[in-house]
């Protein structure tokens, strides 16, 4: 597993996913084979998502690793993810912003949350606190945030999330209300009340559920 682990890691480097140390490092410690349900163990070094129940996916690797490039994070930071999944985005940022940082990550359905945070906790990551709720509206306990990211597709960007990031930190976000396309948008706070994004290109979530997003199951 080591061996396509570096694989993995090697191929998301020249394919030009993967751009800094940190983000190499992160990528090679953390075992994508450990999130993963039993019988799709096998596929876990491919580039591509898997299923992890409920409806639900773990991101592809060079999907993760555009995260954590765009992010731009530092050790220290404190983050928030919206859409814990499985884990393994949380364990990748959790590695690079080290144990003087800490990551909130909240789930929305309770058997992931509940898997996540045991995987997490086996696997040693104490500077990772789960969470069960709606993401949508941020974890206000923690705020401010110097990262947000979502691992879910809204409809637009949730207010609180906004109003959650400190001066100067970033919100990465999925947003848009096509099934199988929406545009990636990097926010960053410039000051208390100026915000400025930018579209970074399509890409592909499932669905943001909750109060600031799709209100369907
Ligand atoms: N980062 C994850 C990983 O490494 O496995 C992948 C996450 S998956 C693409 C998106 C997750 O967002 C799903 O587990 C889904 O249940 C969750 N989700 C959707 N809406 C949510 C909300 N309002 N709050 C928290 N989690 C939510």
């Amino acid at each position: 597993m080591m061996n396509e682990r570096l694989r993995m890691v090697q191929d998301l480097i020249d394919k030009g996913y993967i751009k800094s140390e940190s983000v190499r490092r992160a990528m090679e410690r953390v075992p994508r084979d450990e999130f993963v349900p039993e019988d799709e163990k096998h596929r876990a070094y491919l580039d591509i998502p898997l299923p992890i129940g409920e409806g639900q996916t773990i991101s592809a690797p060079h999907m993760v690793a555009m995260i954590a490039e765009l992010l731009d994070l530092e050790g220290g930071m404190k983050v928030l993810e919206v859409g814990t999944g499985c884990g393994y985005n949380a364990a990748v940022i959790a590695e690079i912003i080290g144990r003087e940082g800490h990551l909130y990550t909240v789930e929305r359905i309770h058997s992931l949350y509940e898997r996540a945070r045991r995987k997490l906790e086996a696997l040693g990551y104490d500077n990772i606190t789960v969470i069960h709720g709606d993401g949508s509206r941020g974890y206000p306990p923690e705020a401010p945030y110097s990262r947000i990211y979502v691992t879910a597709a809204a409809p637009y960007i949730p207010e609180p999330l906004r109003e959650q990031l400190e001066v100067g930190g970033k919100l990465l976000i999925p947003v848009g209300s096509d099934k199988f396309y929406q545009e990636l948008v990097l926010v960053e706070r410039l000051s208390s009340g100026d915000y400025r994004s930018r579209n970074l290109g399509g890409v592909a979530f499932v669905p943001l559920i909750g109060k600031h997003g799709w209100k369907f199951h």
